[in-house]
This record gives structure tokens, C-alpha cells and sequence, in this order.
């Protein structure tokens, strides 16, 4: 039998906050364990949290960047359960009046776009960490993450494969960077996903029974973890068995996924509105506000790119699949008259480079304008594209721009006559074979002499003239 397989993330994003959500403490990352806290997020008797206005902007603008409607009335509510992750012994999150609902994702997949649906994004604060591995016998407990604003993202039940799954959560990563509310990276938990799986025959209408795979945080994983547990459900069901509904754990080194408890109901959780917190209020006027700061998102700007810039639609989806790739583009092609060749840069050599060094679009360390003006000396001539290659090399290593390396290091390009005939000359003289070669017929022996040449030149002739030159010179010979 053939199974299709069901997938509906929850995605839990950090904000870029520079405070907490109810407190002042600070969100930044690291630090020395238990030093980003007071009272309130330690949950101390007696206190009062205040809710960080950025906090609901934030989420507000990822709700409109999801084309989520906006709830104008939305309130805070306790989720119950008792960890030592969390000293409140309840996490204020929201429950049925989320700030935002109804939206939609977006994605690139085989084919064409698909549309993914949003259940709802909702606030919430985040956990301290445990730590398991330090000591052999004892959990050590860092409270600084608690109290970090978070936003849940909550999908429908619409993707149909591990890659559209993870065409989902790139789309909805870059979306976040371009409207700049997280930094989203992954290995350091600032976003983090679970995947929620059913198989079931083809052709069957209802859904499967779920299971829940907790805290993925890496693309590579979720890919792993939901190819592992399609394959696992199925097995269970074509050898007779019934799956649970459940909270499984994927460990990464291994390679599998394993039970971790049996799945919550949102009654186990005795949800009841925070009493502590006013109701969330989000007015027409500020609604609007927020909507007019919003950038253009990558959706637009792909479009833009086709039209603007007359770039094919691969190029426009690559540049604009990372808002620091499109900046870069998008800062070199205003000074250049060829978007086009700028393009074919970055994503040929420079990404190359990017990947051989292991470095990210924000870490290329010269101004966009030079990759502007390193396509116009090879437009202009100045340079051939396999001597640009080499200033491009080097403009990643030194602070300088494309002029002066290529001034430094002699690259121009040789466009003297007598001096390349003597190349050719040489050339002629030192590969007797294939000009015979040439002589019978073979084109191939002629790009081999080209070649060749080039060598000699260490790139820098004129592709052009060389051509010429050595033709005519081998048509003399022939003589
Ligand atoms: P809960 O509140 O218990 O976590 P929800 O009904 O809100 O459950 O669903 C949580 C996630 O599970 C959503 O992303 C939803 O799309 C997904 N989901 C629900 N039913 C299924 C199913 N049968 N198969 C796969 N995913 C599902
Ligand atoms: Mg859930
Ligand atoms: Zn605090």
C-alpha cells in the first residue's frame, strides 16, 4: 500500500528583544548561568510581570508578514505543569484568544508555489535550561533563557514531505530576518521546531494518529527525524499495530526517535486566563502603524528582481532566499549596468567562496559596490572572467578594492599585438602535434592551443585578439 504522510509544525521563535517579556532583564544569549534574572522571572512570590510592548509589536509584525488577521482584543493565559525548567510552575502563553490567526506561508516546492496554512501565532515566554551532562549525578539548572519573549507559530496539517516541511521553515526563517524580529539561528535554539507526523493510505480522507517530535533544531534533523518516523509509523501499521498519539524525542547521534510520554491534552494543562496581565489590545491605528514599517518581504522583492532587473527567476529566488544575499545583490546591481553579471557572481564564485571558507552573505568582507565595478573592467575589457575569479579571490583576503588589485598584481589584460604573436609563436613552435592536428581538421587541437597560450600569459590575453592572432598565424604556416 502507498501512504501519504501528514506534517503541521509548531515553530517557537526567540525575539530580538532587548529585554524580556514581563521583565528587564536581559535576552542576550550566553552569559554566565543565572545572571539575566530577578525576581520576576524566577517567579518569586509577591511579584508582578509587565508586558514589553515590543514584544506584541514583534509578533504583530510576523502575523502580518504570515497574512494573519489581527486579533484587536487578545488576552494572556497560564499553562500549567510543573518542571524545574520553569519556577512559576506555569508558563504565560496564550490559549484561545491568540494575537494572531488565519494566515498563510508561500513555498517554493517541485512544481510551483504551495500554499501552507497558519493556524495562529501566539506569545509566550520561554524556559530556563536544563543541564543534564555537566554533572554525573545532579541537573543544573540556568535560568537566563526564562522569561525570553517567544513566539509559537502554528501551522495546518499541509505539508506532504520531509522537504516541504523544510521548504517551510526556511521560508519562515528568512521572512523573520527580513522583518528583523530574531535572528533565528537555529544552533542556538533561537528557533526551534516540532514536527507533527500521521501517515495514512492514499486516497484515505481522515487523518492518521499524530505523534509530536519535540525541539528539532537544525534542518538537517528535521529532514532526518521525519523520514525516520514516516518510516516507523508505517511499519507499525502494516505489521498490524496501532500508533499512540505521543511526544517522542529525536536523538540526532543515533539517528531515531523514542517515546518520551504519552501526549498532553490542553486540559492537563488547566489553562485559566492570567490574572496578573491586562488584555492584550491592539488598535486599528497602531495596527497600521506597524504594517507601513514592515520592509518588503522576500515574496516582492523576488517579483521586483524579474521585472526590475530582468533577472531570470533562478537567480531572483536564490538572491532573494537570504535577506543578506539580496542586500548584497541589490547594493552592487544599483551601481552596475549589468544586474545580470552581478548576479552571475554572487551566485557563482562568491558563493563558492562563501562556502569553501564557511562564511555567511552578512560576513563578505568588501563593500557590494566593488563586485559592481569588478563587472565593469571585465565588461570594459580590462580583465578577462578568469582573472576576475583571482581579484575576486583576493578581495575576500585583502582590504582593497578591484582597481588597485588588479593594478598590484599586473592583471590587465594583454592586448599588445607583438608581444602576444611571440606567444603565439611559441606556442606554435613548442606543440608541433597539434598543430598538425589543427591542420587536418581537428577544432579541438585549436582550443587546446588557446589555451595553452593563456597559460603562457597567465590568463591575461585578450581572449579575442588571441584568437586572431593565432589563427592567422596558423593559417600561415600552412602555407
Ligand atoms: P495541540 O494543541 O494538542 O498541540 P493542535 O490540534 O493544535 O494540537 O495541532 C498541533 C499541530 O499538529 C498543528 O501544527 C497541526 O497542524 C498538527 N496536526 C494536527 N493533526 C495532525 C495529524 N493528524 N497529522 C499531522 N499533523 C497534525
Ligand atoms: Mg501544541
Ligand atoms: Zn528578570
Amino acid at each position: 500500500m502507498e501512504y501519504e504522510i501528514i506534517i503541521g509544525l509548531e515553530v517557537h521563535v526567540e525575539l530580538s528583544t532587548k529585554s524580556k517579556i514581563y521583565c528587564s532583564c536581559t535576552t542576550d544569549f550566553g552569559g554566565e548561568a543565572n545572571t539575566h534574572i530577578c525576581p520576576i522571572c524566577t517567579g518569586m512570590p509577591g511579584v508582578l510581570p509587565v508586558l514589553n510592548k515590543k514584544v506584541v509589536e514583534y509578533a504583530v509584525k510576523a502575523g502580518l508578514a504570515a497574512n494573519c488577521s489581527i486579533a484587536e482584543y487578545s488576552k494572556q493565559d497560564r499553562k500549567n505543569y510543573f518542571y524545574p525548567d520553569l519556577p512559576k510552575a506555569y508558563q504565560i502563553s496564550q490559549y484561545d484568544l491568540p494575537l494572531c490567526q488565519n494566515g498563510y506561508i508561500d513555498i517554493e516546492v517541485e512544481g510551483g508555489a504551495k500554499r501552507i496554512g497558519i493556524t495562529r501565532i501566539h506569545i509566550e515566554e520561554d524556559a530556563g535550561k536544563l543541564m543534564h551532562d555537566e554533572n554525573e549525578t545532579d541537573t543544573l539548572i540556568d535560568y537566563n533563557r526564562c522569561g525570553v519573549p517567544l513566539i509559537e507559530i502554528v501551522t495546518e496539517p499541509d505539508m506532504r514531505s520531509a522537504q516541504e516541511a523544510r521548504a517551510f521553515v526556511e521560508s519562515l526563517r528568512n521572512i523573520l530576518q527580513y522583518i528583523d524580529i530574531s535572528d533565528c539561528k537555529m544552533q542556538e535554539g533561537s528557533l526551534r521546531v516540532d514536527v507533527n507526523l500521521s501517515v495514512r493510505p492514499k486516497g484515505q480522507k481522515e487523518f492518521g494518529t499524530r505523534t509530536e517530535m519535540k525541539n528539532l533544531n537544525s534542518l538537517r534533523s528535521i529532514v532526518r527525524a521525519i523520514e525516520s518516523e514516516a518510516k516507523r509509523q508505517i511499519e507499525v501499521i502494516e505489521s498490524g499495530g496501532i500508533i499512540v498519539q505521543e511526544t517522542r524525542r529525536w536523538d540526532d547521534q543515533k539517528g531515531i526517535s523514542y517515546s518520551m510520554r504519552t501526549k498532553e491534552e490542553a486540559h492537563d494543562y488547566r489553562y485559566f486566563p492570567e490574572p496578573d496581565l491586562m488584555p492584550v489590545v491592539v488598535d486599528e491605528k497602531w495596527k497600521e502603524e506597524i504594517k507601513r514599517s514592515l520592509p518588503e518581504l522576500p515574496d516582492a522583492r523576488r517579483k521586483r528582481y524579474i521585472s526590475g532587473y530582468g533577472l531570470p527567476e533562478y537567480d531572483a529566488s536564490i538572491l532573494t532566499g537570504s535577506k543578506a544575499l539580496a542586500d548584497f545583490f541589490e547594493n552592487a546591481a544599483v551601481k552596475s549596468n549589468n544586474p545580470k553579471a552581478v548576479s552571475n557572481f554572487i551566485l557563482g564564485d562568491v558563493s563558492r567562496i562563501l562556502n569553501d571558507k564557511g562564511m555567511e552573505a552578512e560576513d563578505i568582507p568588501f563593500p557590494a559596490e566593488y563586485l559592481a565595478r569588478l563587472v565593469k573592467l571585465v565588461d570594459m575589457g580590462t580583465i578577462s572572467t578568469t582573472i576576475a575569479k583571482k581579484v575576486l579571490e583576493i578581495m575576500f583576503e585583502q582590504e582593497k578594492d578591484p582597481e588597485a588589485i588588479v593594478k598590484e598584481e599586473g592583471l590587465e589584460v594583454v592586448s599588445d599585438e607583438k608581444a602576444l604573436i611571440e606567444v603565439v609563436k611559441k606556442v606554435i613552435s613548442n606543440n608541433e602535434k597539434s598543430v598538425e592536428d589543427y591542420r587536418k581538421g581537428k577544432d579541438k587541437a585549436f582550443g587546446f592551443l588557446v589555451g595553452q597560450a593563456m597559460k603562457e600569459t597567465k590568463g591575461k590575453a585578450n581572449p579575442k585578439l588571441l584568437n586572431k592572432l593565432l589563427k592567422e598565424e596558423l593559417e600561415k604556416k600552412n602555407l
